[in-house]
């Protein structure tokens, strides 16, 4: 299956048509484009069977529905299909319950994190056309897959992290092959540098929406949930936002995969988990606002979703507003302890972002914004491994007898 579908790019705030097979970057007007698809073509050549029974195993599978036109140009460093796993401790099900909470583990992925799709196929597309040096800015994740695929595809990288971005992930970063840069400021400040360095330097920007492939990484969340799901989607999306690719790119896919027929019926809700301290979207959501200005001292201990300002910000609430979801904002004690409290009761491991969403269902059934008969879905967006953990107090002296009666 190496069918080539995209027809062209498309601004995704006046409808603009751009070539695909140039290299682009933002619209004339400044907002991310799109990539679109023959979908009617598709839809008479291939069968969401065809996908189904698919040897590769991971997001290429879903080729029909990428940028990427020669095989030979995709880069990849073993992308898996994340598991679903069932929360069964930590959620109470009564018996006549017919709902589910599933957590989509992304921690699996390349480099621990769902930045990895993204980043695959953006760096696919930067192999597609020839480019030799990408720049980003990140809070971690993000310059640890560009890094890791920009290497692995043997192109230079650059990265600009906060200077308080968590010490693994900076380490991580130059580790795998980049220049890395700790820059006094937050993810916005280190964007600047990047768009200000693109004519001197000549890098490549690899921001957040302001390429168009990262979109499409994204997308194979909701194409993947939907293909595990036996093309059944699930009725809640619990998606923690910092630049919002993730929920655009798989409202995207679900509106995608509804017009192939692939999909039937109401599509999942949508629901955009922030934190307290940097919560724009939420803010602007609830005022029934399409654009979320900058977030003054944004602060939260879920890196992944410091994000102060966002180019794609209409997109995430229009996303949000089409599905008849919400936007709701978590404190970060309560993320702290929602992360403790899962791997505690289930085994599960949640980065505090990927907590910010078990806490958000709690709080959304509590106002009751969503029913204990709703079939729900969580990301975990990376490992929680790369995060601080609580410390080891315990201490045994093996030259001292000892009272085995301490550990009934
Ligand atoms: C990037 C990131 C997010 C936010 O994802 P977006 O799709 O950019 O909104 C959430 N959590 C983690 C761990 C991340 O790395």
């Amino acid at each position: 299956m190496n069918k080539y579908y995209v027809t062209h790019l498309e601004c995704s705030m006046t409808g603009k048509k751009y070539p695909a097979n140039e290299i682009q970057g933002l619209s004339e007007v400044g907002r991310p484009l799109l990539v679109r698809y023959d979908l009617e073509k598709i839809k008479k050549e291939i069968s969401r069977e065809e996908i189904s029974n698919s040897k590769i195993d991971g997001l290429w599978r879903y080729s029909p529905l990428l940028p990427v036109k020669n095989p030979e140009d995709r880069v990849t460093l073993g992308e898996i299909i994340t598991p679903l796993i069932k929360l069964k401790n930590s959620v109470n099900y009564n018996k006549e319950d017919k709902g589910l909470v599933l957590v989509k583990d992304e921690g699996r992925l390349p480099t621990g994190s769902f930045k990895a799709r993204g980043l695959c196929l953006a760096v696919s597309m930067a192999k597609q056309f020839k480019l030799n040096h990408l720049a980003i800015p990140t809070n971690g994740n993000a310059g640890a897959a560009m890094a890791a695929y920009a290497t692995h595809a043997g192109i230079k990288s650059t990265v600009f992290c906060p200077e308080d971005t968590p010490d693994i992930n900076i380490r991580e970063i130059q580790s795998l092959g980049a220049e890395t840069f700790l820059v006094n400021g937050l993810i916005n400040d280190c964007g600047k540098i990047v768009g200000e360095g693109k004519e001197e330097v000549g890098w490549f920007d690899v921001s957040t929406l302001k390429e168009p492939y990262r979109i499409e990484g994204k997308k194979t969340m909701g194409l993947e949930l939907a293909e595990q799901l036996n093309w059944e989607l699930p009725d809640i999306i619990f998606y923690p936002t910092g630049g919002g690719t993730g929920l655009i790119g798989m409202w995207k896919a679900f509106l995608e995969l509804k017009e192939l027929g692939w999909v039937k019926g109401k599509l999942p809700r949508m629901v955009a988990v922030q934190a307290e301290g940097c919560a724009p979207i939420v803010k602007a959501w609830e005022n029934g606002e399409e654009h979320a200005p900058l977030w003054k001292d944004a602060y939260t201990k879920a890196a992944g979703i410091r994000v102060p300002v966002a180019v794609g910000d209409f997109l995430i609430i229009r996303a949000v507003n089409e599905s008849k979801g919400f936007a709701i904002a978590i404190s970060d004690e309560e993320i702290m302890q929602t992360r403790d409290r899962v791997a505690n009761t289930d085994g599960c491991f949640l980065c505090p972002e990927g907590a910010a969403t078990m806490r958000a269902y709690e709080k959304a059934l509590s106002k009751k914004l969503i029913t204990k008969q709703d079939k729900v879905v969580l990301f975990n967006c990376a490992t929680g491994l790369k995060y601080p953990l609580p410390a080891v107090t315990n201490k045994l002296d093996k030259n001292k007898k000892i009272d085995y009666k301490v550990f009934n």
